[in-house]
Formats: structure tokens, C-alpha cells, sequence
């Protein structure tokens, strides 16, 4: 039996889903089996669109479909937990498997405590997640930095602190430090990012950790609920997946791994929050300068729903029309968002005129973070 804690490397048994799937098709056939067996009604995915850089959310109730959403993309840059509150909102009773990042999950028990989703409808399978990339800087990057047309791109992977292309014809990998010292690489948000390991989630996987024969044949699964333990449990029995304990070796690795990502992480907080500090006022004054009042940024906020309409008539401080709009504006989406802003980076990647919003609301929360309970993704929520 599987308990909170457990760390094992599992691997899907079916052959073409083993194939598929990015380390091993672990998750696509726990999914399968959660949809087969009735645990959950639908699963949200994520499968490749057009290309490698268009991932697609999906909600599948079909388990042979499931099968076309194996695979990471990591050009990508979705968030998943509104599209979650709309499937629950809409279906009163169902119950949701979906494969989350850190921040979806973040995301997700932002809502929970705003008592908009019910976490007991959800089987959160999370993915260890080092970063994602700008679809269009990724293109950018593989045009002048790996001199490959992006078009010519069938696989992307990172590993091992390299960004890595397969195109016709060879493949080639460049150090991510290296892509980012010259403004390429993971989206800015993404380095200032902690929840690398998404424990919060029902089950913790990733390929940090999985050595010898295993290697790229298997997932890490960490068990983080018991919902989690079941689930793992109930698959193996039926023989929807096959697993072995984890190697030691390679939980001391993994931890390593996550360690060295968490400096990170911390090292870019640094340098982004006093460079930002320098300037506060005069940067949001400047960059929000541009704005163009489109609101993208308020509509693709992942834990922000109830402002827009308050921000887009007129109001108090806010006058219609307006453009660029006073500064107040953004103000008061600051403060509206600041107690839940989680970095996910969506304001700013779809705002049009590249302004650092992410920065701008991530600064105020981390600070925040340091005086006030509950911390950013933490529970308690209430349902
Ligand atoms: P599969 O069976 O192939 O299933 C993959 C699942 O991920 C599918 O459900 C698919 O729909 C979903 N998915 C794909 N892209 C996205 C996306 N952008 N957002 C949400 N869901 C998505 N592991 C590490 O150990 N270290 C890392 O640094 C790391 N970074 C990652 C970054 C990203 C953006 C992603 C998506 C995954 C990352 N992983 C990382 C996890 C790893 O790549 C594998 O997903 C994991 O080991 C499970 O493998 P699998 O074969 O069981 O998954
Ligand atoms: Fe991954 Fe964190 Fe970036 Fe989300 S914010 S894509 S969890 S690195
Ligand atoms: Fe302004 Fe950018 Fe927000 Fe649009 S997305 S309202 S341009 S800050
Ligand atoms: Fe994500 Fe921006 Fe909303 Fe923060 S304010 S949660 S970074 S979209």
C-alpha cells in the first residue's frame, strides 16, 4: 500500500502509451485508469495543436483519447485553473482529473479559498516543472540562437539545465544559463518560480531522480495525498501501470536537483525585486505608461474574475475611455490581486505592450508573504 511520502519510479504497462508518454507514459495511464475505473467523469489535458508551440487544453471523457495528450510541452505557456472552475461550475457534480504545473495547482487552491473550486471534486496529477517558454521566444530562440527554422522542430525538451531541439536532421542543445544571460530561455516569471516539486497536488511526478536503466523509461512519483496513494494503488492492481521503490541514488539526486533549482529561483527573486526596488513607483509609472487598457491581463488572470467588470466601466478612480488609463488603473489590480498573485506570469506574457506586469504583482505578494498568513498556495481553504 502507498502512503504520503512513498517515491517510486512508474511506468505506463500498455506499450503504446509507454512510447507516447514523455518519461515512461506514467500520468496519460493513470489518467486512462482514473476515467476506466469511474474515479473521475473527465480529465483535463494538455495535447499538442498546430505545432509544438500551441498546447491545447483539453477535457476528455473518452479513455482511448486520452492517449493524444502524452508528452510535455514546454513552449506552452496555458494556466489551467479557470478553465477547471468553468468545467466544475458547469457540471455540479463531476469529478475532474487534470495534470497540473506548480502554478496551476497554486492557482487552483487560490480559488479554493475564495470558495470557487471544490478541491474534493479534483485529482490533481502534478508535473515537476523546471520552467516554461514564451511560444514566440521560443521560435525567436531556435531561429537565431540554435540556427534551426522553428518549423523544422518536432520535439523540445529540457534536461539536464539545457534547452534541447530534435529537428530533420540532428538535434542540438544549448545551456540554458547561457540562453538567458543573453534574454532567451524560460519565461521571466518561470526563474522566480518555487514550486518546482508541486507537492501540493495529488501525486508528484517528473523525470529528476529516474537513473540507470529507468532513465527516460519512467516517471518519479512522489505520493502527496491519499487520494494520491489510492489512486497509484488501485492502478497498479489493475495493471495499468507497473512501479519499483525508488532508487536512493536517485531521491538523493532528485533532491539535489530541486535544491539547486530553489537557489536559483531565489537568486532570480533577488536580482529582479532589488532592481525593481530601486525605482518602484517610477518603473510602474513608466511601464504601465504604455498601457492600452485591453484588458487581457485581468481577463487571463487565473485566480482574478470578480474586478474586470469593476475596472472596465467607470468608476471611482477609473475613467472609461481613458488611454492610456491613470495609473490607478493598475493600482487597484495590484491590490485586488496581491493577496493571491501566483506568479504565473499569464498578465504579462498576453499583455500586448510587454509590460512586466508579473514582476509588478509577484513583488507586492513576496513581500506580503513575509508578514501575513496564509502563504501564497497554501491551505487552509475553507471547502
Ligand atoms: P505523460 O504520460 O507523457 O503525460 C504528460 C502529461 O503532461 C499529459 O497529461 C499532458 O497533457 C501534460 N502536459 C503537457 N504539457 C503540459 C503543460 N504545458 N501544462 C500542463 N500539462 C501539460 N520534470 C522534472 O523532473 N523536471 C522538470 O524540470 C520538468 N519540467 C517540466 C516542465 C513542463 C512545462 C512540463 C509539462 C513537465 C515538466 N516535467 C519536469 C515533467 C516531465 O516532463 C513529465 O511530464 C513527467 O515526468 C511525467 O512523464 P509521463 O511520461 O508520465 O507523462
Ligand atoms: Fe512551471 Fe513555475 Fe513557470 Fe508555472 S510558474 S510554468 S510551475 S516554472
Ligand atoms: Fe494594459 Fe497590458 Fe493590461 Fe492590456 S494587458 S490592459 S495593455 S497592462
Ligand atoms: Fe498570474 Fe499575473 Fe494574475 Fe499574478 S496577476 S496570478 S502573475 S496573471
Amino acid at each position: 500500500m502507498a502512503a504520503i511520502g512513498d517515491m517510486f519510479y512508474t511506468w505506463a504497462a500498455d506499450a503504446d502509451v509507454l512510447k507516447k508518454g514523455e518519461c515512461g507514459g506514467a500520468i496519460t495511464a493513470l489518467q486512462q485508469y482514473a476515467l476506466k475505473s469511474g474515479m473521475v467523469d473527465a480529465v483535463l489535458a494538455v495535447r499538442k495543436g498546430a505545432d509544438l508551440y500551441d498546447a491545447v487544453p483539453t477535457v476528455i471523457t473518452n479513455p482511448a483519447e486520452i492517449a493524444e495528450t502524452a508528452g510535455s510541452l514546454h513552449c506552452g505557456t496555458l494556466l489551467l485553473s479557470k478553465l477547471v472552475k468553468d468545467y466544475l461550475d458547469n457540471n455540479k457534480t463531476a469529478k475532474l482529473g487534470v495534470t497540473v504545473k506548480g502554478c496551476d495547482t497554486m492557482g487552483l487552491i487560490e480559488l479554493a479559498k475564495r470558495n470557487a473550486v471544490d478541491m474534493d471534486r479534483l485529482l490533481l496529477l502534478g508535473v515537476n516543472c523546471g520552467g516554461s517558454v514564451s511560444p514566440v521566444l521560443a521560435r525567436k530562440m531556435i531561429r537565431e540562437k540554435f540556427e534551426v527554422d522553428p518549423d523544422q522542430v518536432h520535439k523540445e525538451e529540457i534536461d539536464k539545465g539545457q534547452f534541447i531541439i530534435e529537428y530533420e536532421g540532428g538535434h542540438k542543445g544549448i545551456k540554458i544559463d547561457d540562453l538567458e544571460d543573453e534574454g532567451y530561455g524560460r519565461r521571466s516569471n518561470c526563474r522566480r518560480c518555487l514550486y518546482k516539486v508541486p507537492r501540493q497536488a495529488d501525486l508528484a511526478c517528473g523525470n529528476w531522480g529516474v537513473i540507470g536503466e529507468k532513465a527516460g523509461n519512467a516517471t518519479f512519483v512522489e505520493v502527496c495525498s491519499g487520494k494520491g496513494a489510492k489512486l497509484l494503488d488501485a492502478a497498479a492492481k489493475a495493471g495499468a501501470v507497473a512501479t519499483e521503490p525508488a532508487n536512493p541514488k536517485g531521491i538523493e539526486i532528485r533532491g539535489k536537483v530541486e535544491g539547486a533549482m530553489l537557489n536559483l529561483g531565489n537568486k532570480w527573486r533577488k536580482k529582479n525585486f532589488e532592481a525593481l526596488a530601486s525605482d518602484l513607483w517610477g518603473t510602474i509609472a513608466r511601464e504601465t505608461g504604455r498601457c492600452i487598457k485591453c484588458y487581457s491581463c485581468i481577463e487571463n488572470c487565473p485566480v482574478c474574475f470578480p474586478v474586470a467588470g469593476e475596472l472596465k466601466g467607470n468608476s471611482r478612480m477609473v475613467v472609461s475611455g481613458e488611454v492610456p488609463p491613470n495609473p490607478m488603473f493598475h493600482l487597484r489590480r495590484f491590490a485586488h490581486i496581491s493577496d493571491s498573485c501566483i506568479n504565473c506570469g499569464q498578465c504579462e506574457e498576453l499583455c500586448p505592450m510587454d509590460i512586466p506586469l508579473a514582476l509588478f504583482s509577484h513583488a507586492v505578494r513576496t513581500e506580503g508573504d513575509t508578514a501575513f498568513e496564509p502563504k501564497l498556495g497554501k491551505a487552509p481553504y475553507t471547502n
